[in-house]
């Protein structure tokens, strides 16, 4: 199905324009650096990039802004959340206007979006009055060990385009609780979500008195990330994109001794099995499989699936799938947008090309939509895939909606094919099993950050910890203890005796 007409780039230009009015920030226009709406797949408007000397500019003020906020009582630190959670529960129609421009997300998910930003901004209020830490004993008399937890400094954020705004706030809600500054280097591909997230701090940083540079923001492509992951005056770099970015981010920040956080591809599976209620595991495989265009890092890309079960599973999804509606993300009824690109279209299509050669039969799916009323923009049926093996494509991460389904007969295999792909974010298995569901999430199940139960693999909720293994890079960041990564620890020894006693028993003098 294909949902009622897009919208013209003026149009969206103009709701654009009136969203960051009713946000009240300020666009600089330019010419260098254009906002893009993969809606029709043009220009709305010219912007400025950030240049050597703004990035400079940025980490001084940042580093200097570090020095004072480090000393604020986190308490008080979490009185700036607050109100930039405020902030983003009144603006919350019109940040989601802009995600769906930018990055194409229905409006649902675009809300839900923006949701998350609100309640990570909750959770860190809260933890701005829990960073603790522990009190060891210790194996002298009238001594006391302690560890205690201190502000790390600058915070370099680099973000995808996928989650333009709710990444940024995993990062900086947490990271300004801790007594870190935050430099934030957007994706390209969504500039203007990010103007309108600055604009809000800067608003809360005024409100409650905090110093500005708490948050400075850097427009650019990766030139400009390349400066903050160079530069040891940032002490962390937060950086969320593919994993060839993080190929490239992690090495130079380790080389100068700096601290990494890096989140970056999935490659998520889920196992259906035998006992699976199907129905349940339909409406889970489809959201996770089609849902945001295939376009999340936690998006499903494999379907394993037990033999006895796999022709009727394959029928029914083949029927869900023929029903999606896809088009203009801002009509209610759709439920697919667009990709970001064309680009991601050819990429989706090569991989295509690539599976069927290797004997993968397509299901459903794969035609281009409306070509004709935007041919700059990149609308696309989501792909079913039966495959027999899991061949080169399959293990990679195509960043579309391309769900490849597999076969399986012992559990053993199952696992064994799931966790044999090079990345490790996300994973379910559908069972009403037990025991089947206990080996899944145990140390010999699932080799992933996320392992689920009779859920997809996408839509995570942010009181836990967000991350996987392997080449998705090992970060945490979110809820749970995510925030130890946002601080330096120190372990304290304090003698109240007037003995001096050496540990070990060393005696000396
Ligand atoms: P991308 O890697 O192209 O870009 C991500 C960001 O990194 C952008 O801001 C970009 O400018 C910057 N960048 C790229 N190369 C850089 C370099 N050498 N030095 C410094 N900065 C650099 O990713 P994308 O296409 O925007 O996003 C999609 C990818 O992100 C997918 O692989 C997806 O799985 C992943 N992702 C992961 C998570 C997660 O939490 N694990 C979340 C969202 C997206």
């Amino acid at each position: 199905m294909t949902s009622t007409a897009l919208p013209t780039t003026d149009d969206l230009r103009a709701r654009a324009r009136a969203a960051l009015e009713n946000i009240g920030a300020d666009v600089a226009e330019g010419s260098d650096f254009p906002a893009r709406t993969p809606l029709t797949g043009e220009n709305l408007f010219g912007l400025t990039a950030a240049t050597d000397a703004d990035t400079e500019d940025a980490i001084a003020a940042s580093r200097t802004a570090f020095l004072a906020w480090r000393t604020t009582p986190a308490p008080r630190r979490g009185e700036l959340v607050r109100r930039l959670g405020e902030l983003l529960r009144e603006h919350k129609s019109d940040l989601a206007d802009l995600v769906t421009i930018e990055a194409g997300k229905i409006r649902s998910e675009a809300l839900g979006e923006i949701q998350e930003m609100i309640d990570i901004c909750d959770f860190a209020v809260g933890l701005s009055r829990q960073l603790y830490g522990r009190t060891i004993a210790s194996e002298r008399p009238g001594h006391r060990l302690a560890e205690t937890w201190h502000p790390l400094g600058v915070v370099g954020v680099i973000s995808a385009f996928n989650f333009p705004a709710a990444v940024w706030s995993w990062n900086t809600a947490v990271a300004l609780v801790c007594g870190d500054t935050v430099i934030w280097k957007p994706s390209e591909l969504t500039p203007l979500i990010s103007v309108a997230c600055d604009h809000l701090l800067a608003r809360a940083a005024d409100e409650v008195g905090a110093p500005r540079d708490v948050h400075r923001l850097l427009l650019g492509d990766r030139a400009v990330g390349e400066k903050l992951v160079d530069d040891p005056r940032v002490a962390l770099v937060s950086a969320t994109g593919s994993t060839r970015m993080g190929r490239e981010v992690g090495p130079r920040v380790a080389a100068r001794f700096g601290r990494s956080l890096l989140e970056l591809g999935g490659n998520n599976a889920a196992i259906v099995a035998p006992s699976a209620d199907v129905d349940l595991a339909i409406q889970g495989i489809v959201f996770a499989a089609a849902g945001t265009a295939g376009q999340r890092c936690t998006t499903l890309r494999r379907l394993i699936v037990h033999r006895d079960i796999a022709d009727t599973l394959t029928e029914r999804l083949t029927a869900a799938y023929h029903k999606l509606p896809i088009g203009n993300p801002f009509e209610d009824t759709t439920l697919v947008g667009p990709l970001i690109s064309p680009a991601a279209l050819d990429t989706m299509d090569s991989a295509l090309t690539r599976v069927r050669a290797e004997g993968g039969k397509v299901l459903v799916g794969g035609n281009r939509r409306l070509a004709e009323a935007a041919p700059a923009a990149a609308y696309v049926e989501p792909v079913l895939v039966r495959v027999d093996e899991q061949t080169d494509v399959v293990r990679e991460e195509t960043f579309a909606p391309i769900l490849y389904v597999l076969t399986y007969d012992t559990l053993e295999e199952a696992i064994a094919l799931h966790n044999d792909v090079p990345q490790g974010l996300s994973s379910s298995i559908f069972t009403r099993d037990q025991r089947e569901a206990e080996i899944f999430l145990s140390a010999a199940g699932s080799d992933c950050g996320i392992a689920n139960v009779n859920i997809g693999t996408s839509g995570a909720e942010i009181g836990g910890a967000f991350g996987g293994e392997k080449d998705t890079g090992g970060g945490r960041e979110s809820g749970s203890d995510a925030w130890k990564a946002y601080m330096r620890s120190a372990t304290n020894t304090i003698n109240y005796s007037s003995e001096l006693a050496l540990a070990q028993g060393v005696s000396f003098l």
